[in-house]
């Protein structure tokens, strides 16, 4: 471990270094600022950076310290967040030019518990324009390069979250997944990403893409430290009325967790198309003899109504958004369009140049699916097909612990491959759409690497506030698969 650089030790070791002393925070926190100055540039993981602020922030965690106060569990260690989660008085854009300037008056209950925890915010990641996209190529800012080849996207839309910590530019990030956005570019990056069940982690202050599928959740190097942010962000929040007042288990503890006996599904719709590339499928074949050689046990299962998944999530999803998003016309907060004639004008004019093309894509389907005449026909009816899909999984918990199946059908694709043909870019999310639908938690751990040495992620699924079970089987996967978690990128 001696040997193992700074900004390559994981969450818990850099804690646990702080605690015992071993290294200060403003120590840690400079190499990191370091890193960022270094390749930030050429990975684009970040849309703010904080250095002054976290600097301070490290330099106030020492003195407390030395006074003898811990401020929590991740004391003086640097992390970053999404630039989806509101942050007071840093600017928060949420990957949009209508927010550009945005400076929220408060902070999301997420960064609450993480700051709380005593962690250094190093600053806010890049992600697709209000988290919609699979490549962060929408976001206004520009695109994030995936740290293993920087001619290829890091996935989406959390893509800044899951670079910034497989560059080690960060120990762990919280990103957000409404369709996918953690798991699949954790998954392109090379890290591990988990979807907490819907309810988990309060999205108070998370600014909302579509309210009944968002959920925020940990990217970080390793199941361990996943597991420990998890046990930080999770529970339950007054000011979410979805949130849920259970308890929040010892996630760590469940990691290192026997698998013996575990009952893993395999759905046989997610091996079936012809979409899935024979890298992705072999190493997702290695995580699942990962399992059965600490004996787990194999059983198939069927999920009839996955086929309908992606036009479901592609009605419910942009309904939602055409909704949420109608709070930006430049009367509150945010963009306005100068030089208007009068309120119309302003605020047409306003959302013309302050969204990009994804958004308004989203926003035009959405309200199409809305309108009068046109409920019934396709809102309500996504409405009953998302049933379907629920109650599928629910039955196959039934024979199943988890579900073991690929995060994404290929690894990382080029930059600008996908852009000018939604549809195929929407296919990204073909494995990962169904658990936010069902509400059901969700996990991407790496299982290996393609002929181009680009990571692989696995992705585990399981029955509603049953994450433990997944950080078990995804322990056990990483215990078997030693892979390299930090990408090998030159400043
Ligand atoms: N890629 C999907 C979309 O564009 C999922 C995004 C997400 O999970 N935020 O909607």
């Amino acid at each position: 471990m001696a040997n193992v650089p700074v900004h390559e030790w994981t969450l818990l070791e850099a804690a646990r270094r702080v605690r015992e002393k071993e290294i200060s925070s403003r120590e840690l926190t400079g190499a990191l600022l370091a890193r960022i100055e270094a390749l930030d540039p050429k990975v684009h993981a970040y849309i703010t950076v904080l250095p002054e602020a976290a600097a301070a922030d490290a330099a106030a965690c020492d003195e407390e310290q030395a006074k003898g106060a811990l401020r929590g569990p991740f004391h003086g260690v640097p992390i970053g967040l999404k630039d989806i989660f509101c942050t007071r008085g840093v600017r928060t854009t949420c990957g949009s030019r209508i927010l550009r300037d945005f400076l929220p008056p408060y902070d999301a209950c997420v960064a609450e518990k993480v700051l709380g925890a005593g962690a250094v915010l190093l600053g806010k990641h890049n992600m697709d324009e209000f988290a919609m996209g699979s490549s962060t190529e929408t976001s206004f800012f520009g695109p994030t390069r995936n740290p293993w080849d920087v001619s290829r996207i890091p996935g989406g839309s959390s893509g800044g979250t899951a670079a910034a910590v497989a560059a080690a530019m960060c120990f762990a990030g919280v990103g957000t997944d409404t369709g996918g956005s953690i798991r699949q570019p954790a998954s392109l990056c090379g890290v591990v990403g988990v979807k907490p069940t819907y309810g988990r982690v309060s999205r108070y202050g998370m600014i909302a893409f579509a309210s009944s599928l968002d959920q925020g959740g940990p990217i970080a190097r390793t199941v361990a430290d996943a597991a420990s942010l998890l046990g930080v962000i999770a529970g339950y929040d007054r000011r979410d009325s979805t949130s849920l007042d259970l308890p929040v288990p010892d996630y760590l503890a469940a990691v290192e967790r026997p698998v013996e006996g575990l009952r893993v599904g395999l759905p046989k719709e997610y091996y079936e198309g012809d979409g899935l590339s024979p890298d992705v499928r072999a190493a997702v074949e290695k995580a699942l003899n990962a399992l059965t050689d600490q004996g787990a046990i194999v059983v198939e299962v069927s999920l009839p109504h996955t086929s309908f998944a992606l036009s479901t999530y592609y009605l419910v999803a942009p309904a939602e958004a055409s909704s949420n998003l109608a709070r930006y016309d430049g009367v509150r907060y945010g963009h306005r369009a100068e030089g208007a004639s009068g309120l119309i004008e302003m605020m047409s004019r306003t959302r013309a140049e302050g969204f990009g093309d994804e958004v308004k894509r989203r926003i035009m389907i959405g309200t199409y699916a809305l309108s009068a005449g046109y409920y019934d026909a396709f809102y309500g009816k996504a409405q009953k097909v998302r049933t379907l899909i629920r109650d599928d999984f629910m039955k196959a918990f039934e024979s199943a612990d988890v579900l073991l199946t690929p995060t994404a059908p290929t690894p990382a694709f080029r930059l600008g491959e996908k852009m000018d043909d939604p549809l195929t870019m929407y296919l990204s999310d073909i494995y990962t759409i169904p658990c936010n639908l069902a509400g059901i938690p969700g996990i991407s751990v790496p299982c290996g690497f393609s002929t181009e040495g680009l990571p692989i992620g696995a992705q585990l699924l399981s029955k509603p506030f049953r994450e433990e079970t997944l950080f078990t089987a995804a322990g056990a996967i990483e215990r078997a698969l030693p892979l390299r978690r930090v990408a090998p990128l030159e400043g």
